[in-house]
């Protein structure tokens, strides 16, 4: 039959469950540390653009002041104003030139005087600005021509691109850093490109200038964060690991701990390892053997022999109670069943059973396979429920009870004295023997109170047809006074303390 009490869990799932412990706190800590990358990445690309910007509305400021100062020269001579366009290159930090003009016509340059150069408005961000690569004087160096207007007459400042590609170097550093007029842009090497400057795939800020028409973009190339993180977060990645080390051990040990008694003895069940022992049940009158009680033992591998009261609550718990009883079962019959044909008298076996193993019918199965492992006639089972913790009546239990007196199965209730079963619950379970605890029998010739509940039970029994079993006979005295009372079955330590199967068959012969 299928063990169906609680799946295995699986040493993968286990392994999974240790290895995502470990994990989820190295992933969480890890996004927590990315984004904070990316904030810190956010900042500074941000605070870059912002020093940029305001480094080129400074340079600008000069040069637009320098083309406020020409432009009431606008339509003299050039003779006449050189000199004053010269004085604005000297004293204006940051202009390269300065030039007039008249009717789109550059007339005036500080660098060759007269001059004769078409100036086109179009070339100009809203007529303003002008990013060039070069001119005739200095060809493939960038240039930033400022243009202010006032009728025919215009001034032209420029200032010199190496400036401008200086402060993207300087301050950028370890930020991608451009600048932008119009449809133009600057590099950091100072090249100009026409055209969509590039979009930077991390941390992107661009500023508008508010006074100047330009703007500023600044950024990090693909994978910064990643390399940010490397750089800059090495002991908090430590922590974290240390955090996953801590969590994986703590999840792999919670995991051992709550699975580990159900899953041991599911392990050991498999392993045969819980082994019937038999200790003798005797009569009353002959002292000859008639029976035995079957006591579960776990034969645990590194343990040695473990005692019921050590792992039975733990199988109640799980409810392996209900398989490790029928193996035991089986275990019985297959030992003694081979034998059964030579008894002379029936002998009794008594079984324990817990209430769990009531709960449905499947214990009248368990009990017809066993008996058909005897002789017809050789055996009465008897099944001992204990009565620390009785069974509710319902339909279930009603139809189990009358199925398993069909069979001829035999009720014991163990332990009498200790719980609280009623007169109906007696009669309700069809019950055979009761087992007077061993606690009232340790007591005969030590407590007079005792000694009397022991009397009640005796006259109880007698009155109610049941038979008794008196457990934990261990002094000849013990024996005396229950053989005197006409207790039925005697089974304790003074007849034969419960022993290995193979040790019960021989003993069986002798007896
Ligand atoms: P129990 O059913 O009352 O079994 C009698 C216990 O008394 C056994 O202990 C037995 O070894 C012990 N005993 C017998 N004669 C004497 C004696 O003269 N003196 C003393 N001091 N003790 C004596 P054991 O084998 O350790 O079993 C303890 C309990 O574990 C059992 O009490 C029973 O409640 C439970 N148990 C044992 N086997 C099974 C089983 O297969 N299924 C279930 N559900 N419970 C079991
Ligand atoms: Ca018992
Ligand atoms: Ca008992």
């Amino acid at each position: 039959m299928p063990l169906t009490v609680r799946p295995r869990r699986k040493r993968c799932l286990r392994i999974f469950v240790t290895l995502l412990s470990g994990l989820l706190p190295v992933v969480l800590g890890s996004v927590i540390l990315y984004m904070q990358a990316e904030r810190t990445l956010q900042q500074s690309a941000r605070q870059t653009a912002e020093e940029a910007l305001r480094q080129f509305e400074l340079m600008l400021d000069n040069t637009a002041q320098a083309a406020r100062d020409l432009l009431p020269l606008a339509g003299q001579p050039c003779e006449n104003v050189k000199l004053a366009l010269r004085e604005q290159v000297t004293r204006r930090p940051f202009v390269r030139s300065t030039n007039l003009v008249w009717d789109n016509n550059l007339y005036c340059s500080s660098l060759f005087g007269d001059f004769k150069e078409a100036v086109n408005a179009g070339d100009y961000h809203e007529g303003k600005l002008w990013l060039m690569n070069g001119n005739p004087v200095t060809p493939n160096t960038a240039l930033l021509v400022y243009r202010l207007n006032d009728g025919p007459g215009g001034a032209l400042t420029t200032l010199d691109g190496y400036h401008l590609s200086n402060v993207l170097r300087l301050i950028g550093r370890d930020t991608l850093l451009l600048l932008q007029v119009g449809d133009n842009w600057l590099s950091m090497q100072g090249q100009v490109h026409s055209g969509a400057p590039p979009q930077f795939p991390v941390a992107q800020s661009v500023l508008a200038s508010p006074h100047h028409g330009f703007h500023v973009s600044a950024g990090f190339p693909q994978g910064q964060t990643w390399r940010y993180m490397a750089n800059e977060y090495p002991p908090l990645f430590s922590l974290l690991m240390f955090f996953g080390v801590v969590a994986g051990a703590i999840g792999h040990v919670v995991q051992k701990r709550s699975t580990s008694p159900s899953h041991e003895m599911l392990r050991a069940l498999e392993a045969g390892e819980f082994i019937p022992y038999f200790q003798p049940v005797v009569l009353g009158t002959s002292k000859k053997w008639t029976g035995a009680e079957v006591l579960m033992r776990w034969n645990h591998p590194k343990e040695g022999l473990v005692r019921p009261d050590l792992f039975i609550p733990f199988a109640e718990h799980s409810g392996l109670i209900v398989p490790m009883t029928r193996s035991l079962m089986q275990q019985t019959a297959a030992l003694l069943g081979p034998l059964s044909s030579t008894y002379a008298t029936p002998m009794h076996i008594g079984i324990n059973i817990t209430a769990s193993h009531c709960r449905d019918l499947d214990l009248v199965e368990d009990c017809r396979e066993f008996l058909a492992a005897f002789t017809p006639g050789s055996i009465i089972l008897v099944l001992e429920l204990t009565e620390r913790e009785l069974i509710e009546p319902t339909e279930i239990t009603r139809q189990l009870f009358e199925q398993l007196h069909t069979l001829g199965v035999m009720i014991a209730i163990d332990d009498f004295g200790t719980g609280h079963s009623s007169l109906g619950y007696l009669r309700t379970f069809n019950v055979d023997f009761l087992k007077i605890d061993q606690s009232f029998v340790a007591m005969i010739g030590v407590d007079a109170l005792s000694r009397h509940i022991l009397d009640s039970i005796i006259e109880l029994s007698a009155k109610l047809d049941l038979a008794i079993v008196a457990e934990g006979v261990e002094t000849q005295a013990q024996a005396d006074y229950l053989t005197a009372h006409h207790v039925n079955f005697l089974q304790g330590y003074l007849f034969g303390r419960p022993m290995p199967g193979a040790d019960f068959i021989s003993a069986l012969s002798h007896h």
